[in-house]
Parts: structure tokens; C-alpha cells; sequence
């Protein structure tokens, strides 16, 4: 199955960019996902095929219009999820990306200027998702780093290089130190653990690092991690003492 992605941009020629390259850009040569880039302004219909407008209220910068966009969703909508790029979105997440690469695919609509007519939210079903707490120009780049992220988790890939189960999120750990020759470097070595050939050993050394690292760098992800811990697998939560 081809994971279908289409963005709806006032930019389309910043599609496929950096997709087209490496790992994403030869699964897109082979077909393993689809790339389809739409120019909203052809969904204009005034002569000027005008996309903005002036905020209602005043104010500095340009609004997209509601009326245009919603025909170019309209147009494109179907079964796949339809996520909007905008910095109030909820937090882009590994595991939202997990549910979506797992999926038919995405359609993606790209913000510009101020921002979006809040009634295009009002009057369709749209996710809203935000690739963090900073302001982009624009969300043609919120909406490649969106697409790299599930593009990379698709079946073939990435190879057997990794199944990304441990990698930094999916364990809700960030991820243990790599190394790689030379074995010394200005004066470093890489630490003797990872040279004894002991597997047990190593997971173990691994397990402990991405502990550490997580709770100096990332006490939100530890606590959440420590709290998963303590929960019972399954059924009636107990009740622990205060
Ligand atoms: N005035 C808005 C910012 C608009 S930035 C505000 O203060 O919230 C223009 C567009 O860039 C947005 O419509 C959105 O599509 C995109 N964008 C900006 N920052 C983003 C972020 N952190 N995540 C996802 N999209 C973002």
C-alpha cells in the first residue's frame, strides 16, 4: 500500500525538497509513498485569484481566506486524516507519527502570513498540529518535517539499518550515546563496554545511559516514563499511598 501524502501550499515547488533526496527521495522514485503538491491559488475565483485578506479587526498581515482553502480541501479530502500546519496545533508527537505512517496516508494544509479564517476550523474536521514551540514563515517546512517522519517509518525504508524501536521517543527514553571508529580520538576512547562482546552487558550499559540522559536533559519525558513504570499492565488501577 502507498502512503499517499498531499499538501495544499502556496508553495508547491518546496515539494518534494529534501524528500527527494536519500532515503525518503528513493522511496518516492519506488513508489513505497506518493507526493502530491496542490497550489491553493488555483482554487481562487476572483480575478485577481486572491488567497488573502486583510484581518477583520485590524491589525498587522494578511488572513487566508476560508472560502479558498475550503475548496481546495474539498477537492482533495477523502478518507485520510487532514492536518493543519499551525503553531497552535497540539504538539507533533513519535507515536502521532507511528498512527499516521501507519495509515492510508495525509493530506496537509499550509498556512502563510497571520494565519488561517478560524471558520475553516469551525466548518470542517481538521487536526490541528504544531511541529513546536517557535514560529515558522510558513508550514511548508512544518509539513516536510511531518512527512519525513512517517516517510522514514515505512515499511522498507529504512532497511534492516533499524526497526526504530529503540530509537530516542519510542521507548519514551531519549536515545543511549553512539560511537564508531577510530577507537581513539584526541584522546577519547570509546568506553569499554561496547568492545567486551557481551550483548547482555551492552543493553544493559545502553539502558542505563538513555536513563541518564533523559532525566538530566528531559525531566518531562522521565517523569512520564517513571509514571508508565508504576502503572499496573492492565485493568483496575491500584491505588498507591500518599
Ligand atoms: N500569527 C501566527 C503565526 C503564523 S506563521 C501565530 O502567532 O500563531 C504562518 C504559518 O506558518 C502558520 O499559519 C502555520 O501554517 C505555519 N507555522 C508557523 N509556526 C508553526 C509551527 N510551530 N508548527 C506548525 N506550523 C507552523
Amino acid at each position: 500500500m502507498t502512503f499517499a501524502a498531499t499538501v495544499l501550499t502556496l508553495y508547491p515547488e518546496m515539494f518534494p525538497g529534501p524528500l527527494g533526496l536519500s532515503l525518503a527521495g528513493r522511496a518516492l522514485a519506488q513508489g513505497t509513498w506518493s507526493l502530491d503538491a496542490v497550489q491553493i491559488r488555483d482554487f481562487a475565483t476572483d480575478k485577481h485569484r486572491s488567497v488573502d485578506d486583510t484581518p477583520a479587526g485590524g491589525g498587522a498581515g494578511m488572513v487566508m481566506r476560508a472560502d479558498v482553502l475550503a475548496a481546495a480541501i474539498d477537492a482533495h479530502a477523502d478518507d485520510r486524516p487532514l492536518i493543519a500546519m499551525t503553531p497552535r496545533g497540539a504538539p507533533l508527537t513519535q507515536k502521532r507519527v507511528r498512527d499516521l505512517a501507519e495509515g492510508p496516508g495525509v493530506t496537509i494544509l499550509c498556512g502563510r502570513f497571520e494565519g488561517i479564517d478560524q471558520r475553516l476550523f469551525d466548518a470542517r474536521a481538521i487536526e490541528e498540529v504544531s511541529i513546536g514551540d517557535y514560529v515558522l514563515s510558513g508550514g511548508e517546512v512544518g509539513a516536510l518535517v511531518l512527512l519525513d517522519a512517517c516517510v522514514r517509518l515505512l515499511p522498507g525504508v529504512m532497511g534492516a539499518a533499524s526497526s526504530g524501536d529503540e530509537e530516542s521517543f519510542e521507548s519514551g527514553l531519549l536515545e543511549y550515546p553512539h560511537y564508531t571508529r577510530p577507537f581513539e580520538w584526541e584522546g577519547r576512547t570509546i568506553p569499554e563496554v561496547l568492545r567486551s562482546g557481551d550483548h547482555a552487558k551492552i543493553a544493559a550499559w545502553r539502558k542505563a545511559e538513555a536513563e541518564v540522559v533523559t532525566r538530566s536533559r528531559r525531566p518531562d519525558l522521565w517523569e512520564r516514563h517513571i509514571g508508565a513504570r508504576v502503572q499496573p499492565p492492565s485493568g483496575a488501577r491500584q491505588k498507591k499511598d500518599e
